[in-house]
């Protein structure tokens, strides 16, 4: 029964955004916590007038609750279990899950799911599980065998690859690990390109697969371009401009591992193609020498703004980091410029891109606004979970 649980009681009028479904209770909501509770416990919290709000996950920190249930409901196996199957059946009606030539796919994305604290990402017959909350890190073995049933001959491996810093402080020991399964084939295919996923050592769970659409829509624009994929990573957005059509794809990356695996999927697709080469840079060294080299550049930098209080430095980063791509494109450009800074809104992203097309004063246009795709779900109640933003535009 949910008496059972630790009460967790706000203060008066801290209570609105719950009933408005936002996920999260900050610390200095709380008024009282009525009873003993550790990292990862499994709390209820109730307004100053003890009606019950919602059930989650707690931990230390500013987040102090993350709720997975308004309804009085005890999260029990089958409870975890459903929220899986109606994540996958989403992904299923998306036509993610059984395709030919898209054999990966995000299945868990957190709070859009109404899974707070968890991702997982498919790639070819191996999910891999990323833990973002102690509450789900504690469940991982509950939570793989349900995934396992849900997916059934789907899934060969189950690897936990959780974000080893979040646990450092509560003094939770973490190993990466299989929980199913052994290492399997790394290769996946999106829209039928191959790549090379190794989410053992790979950056998140070894792939972006957030970008999928938009590496489409830049296979589009592509044709007979000169193209630079600035922060290449594993090199997509290279070889959609190569099956697009383009007449060169330049690949820069700070790290010389990225560049080799950026090296290995264009061979993987485009075996011996001289279109294409990739160099070991800083960006914002790069693109001070590329005067009207390119006429297509894509920028995809890392989260600038990873919290709150540094969003004026990651704002003036995305700024100066534009205003190079603006001054130094071919007139009759197109720049693919992104944000993947939760913090950092669509509206401050455009202003920053914005400034940086008048520090270059060229004359710019919008064509799409980008986000991240459906299989990444934005939760209506909790736009925070919108973040990644990404405009194309027409520089004269
Ligand atoms: N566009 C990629 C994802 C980019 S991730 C995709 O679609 O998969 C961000 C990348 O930026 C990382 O590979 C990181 O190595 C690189 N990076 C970080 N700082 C950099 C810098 N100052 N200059 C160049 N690359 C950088």
């Amino acid at each position: 029964m949910i008496e059972q649980y630790t009460r967790i009681i706000l203060k008066s009028g801290k209570d609105q955004s719950l009933r408005r479904f936002h996920p999260w209770v900050f610390s200095g909501a709380i008024k009282k916590i009525k009873g003993p509770v550790n990292e990862g416990d499994v709390v209820a919290v109730y307004s100053n007038h003890d009606e019950f709000l919602g059930i989650g996950h707690y931990q230390g920190g500013s987040i102090a609750v993350r709720v997975f249930s308004f309804e009085e409901v005890e999260p029990t196996y089958d409870f975890w279990k459903n929220k899986l199957q109606k994540a996958f059946e989403l992904r299923q009606m998306l036509e993610l899950t059984d395709s030919e030539d898209n054999n990966v796919f995000r299945l868990v994305h957190a709070e859009g799911d109404g899974l707070p604290g968890l991702i997982i990402d498919f790639y070819n017959g191996t999910a891999v599980m990323q833990m973002h909350s102690i509450g789900m890190y504690l469940i991982k073995d509950q939570l793989a065998k349900a995934l396992k049933e849900v997916l059934g001959d789907r899934v060969i491996a189950i690897y936990d690859k959780s974000e080893k810093k979040l646990f450092s402080k509560a003094g939770i020991e973490i190993q990466d690990e299989y929980l199913l399964g052994k290492p399997a084939n790394g290769e996946v295919k999106e829209y039928g390109l191959k790549f090379k996923v190794n989410w053992e050592e790979g950056q998140k769970t070894g792939f972006f697969i957030d970008q999928r659409e938009n590496r489409k829509l830049l296979e589009h624009y592509s044709k007979d371009r000169s193209v630079l994929n600035m922060f290449c990573y594993t090199g997509g957005f290279s070889f959609y401009a190569m099956n697009g059509g383009a007449k060169l794809v330049h690949s820069v990356d700070a790290s010389g591992k990225a560049i080799d695996l950026t090296r290995e999927n264009v061979e993987l697709n485009f075996p011996g193609d001289k279109r294409h080469d990739a160099f070991v840079a800083d960006a914002f060294e790069y693109l001070k020498e590329i005067k009207d080299k390119y006429d297509l550049i894509v920028l995809d930098p890392p989260a600038f703004a990873k919290h709150r209080h540094s969003l004026p430095q990651a704002l003036q980063g995305y700024k100066r980091i534009n205003a190079r791509a603006f001054e130094q494109i071919k007139p009759g450009g197109i720049l693919f410029t992104y944000s993947c800074s939760q913090v950092v809104s669509k509206e401050k992203f455009r202003e920053a891109v914005f400034s940086g097309a008048a520090i270059a004063g060229r004359n710019v246009r919008i064509l799409h606004q980008m986000t991240q795709p459906g299989d990444h779900p934005i939760n209506i109640y909790h736009p925070e979970g919108e973040y990644l933003k990404g405009l194309v535009l027409y520089v004269e």
